[in-house]
């Protein structure tokens, strides 16, 4: 809008304008620019969003009568790093997990889905997220997938006391829907923490969302699996973590052959890989 100064004639033909639109009350003596008001108010609401990296998001959060969500997901991940590189042991990183806030999931989970099997175990099995049945049995993998990757276990001489099972997210998906980016962004420093603490010699993913996350990419699970490939946790930018290169398999998730079981073929071929390079280690053990 110009600023100009109007002359009578001008001032006449804006109240008559006014008046044919129905504005016949004058709220102010002074012009109030309510387009700087607005973009202020914006302004101020980024600087509140912007809690220090190592505070406390659920301090924050209630300290500054915000949501969650207006909380940039950057801050988000950085809090839980800090958080799961603080932890001296597995059990600690369960806890400090279990108070974690960050992650959009944990408002309608029942509870966390942290871990199964043996801690001890050089084979790291990570899933995708917990189903209806682990959320309430607080296990990952009980349900109907859990039943089946029980078997597959089974077929190679494993079960849950010779692994160590975890997934890329903690707390159930409403409706088994995918973790979203932000959800997988929050729990994967406890995801990298757990790989850190317990050292496998060999990893297994399950499914395209743990394959995804554990590459960095995006391939299809079709191409990505039936290859080992190293994954490097020093790769991962994090200064604490140790120089960690884990032999790691892909193979397609339980579910999913559920639903397609013409691809347990291939799932097999996946697990007799992994029998060859537990036979391997055993015999250089
Ligand atoms: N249960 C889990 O714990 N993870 C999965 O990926 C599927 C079911």
């Amino acid at each position: 809008m110009t600023n100009h100064n109007i002359n009578f004639d001008e001032d006449l033909a804006m109240l008559e304008y006014y008046q044919a639109v129905g504005v016949n009350l004058a709220v102010g003596e002074k012009a109030i620019d309510r387009f700087a008001d607005a973009k202020n108010n914006i302004e101020n609401k980024k600087q509140q969003t912007k809690p220090e990296n190592k505070s406390n998001i659920s301090t924050f959060i209630s300290q500054k009568n915000i949501s969650q969500e207006d909380i940039p997901q950057e801050n988000i991940t950085q809090q839980a790093k800090d958080i799961a590189h603080s932890a001296k042991d597995l059990s600690e990183l369960e806890e400090l997990m279990k108070g974690f806030d960050g992650c959009a999931l944990k408002k309608r989970a029942t509870q966390i889905v942290f871990c199964d099997g043996n801690p001890k175990s050089d084979i790291m099995i990570i899933g995708e997220a917990p189903s209806r049945d682990d959320d309430i049995e607080g296990r990952p993998f009980v349900g109907r997938s859990g039943q089946l990757l029980d078997r597959m276990l089974k077929a190679i001489g494993l079960d849950r006391s010779k692994v160590y099972i975890t997934n890329i997210v903690a707390w159930r998906p409403p409706g088994n829907r995918n973790p979203t980016t932000s959800e997988i962004a929050s729990c994967l420093p406890f995801l990298h923490r757990q790989i850190e603490l317990i050292k496998p010699k060999i990893i297994l993913t399950l499914g395209a969302p743990a394959a995804h996350t554990i590459f960095s990419c995006k391939t299809p699970i079709s191409k990505l699996r039936g290859k080992w490939q190293q994954f490097e946790l020093n790769n991962l930018s994090i200064k604490t973590l140790d120089n960690l290169s884990i032999k790691t398999l892909a193979t397609f998730h339980p579910a999913f052959l559920l639903r397609q079981p013409a691809q347990k073929a291939q799932a097999w071929q996946d697990l007799l890989m992994l029998k060859t390079a537990i036979d391997e280690l055993t015999n250089n053990a």
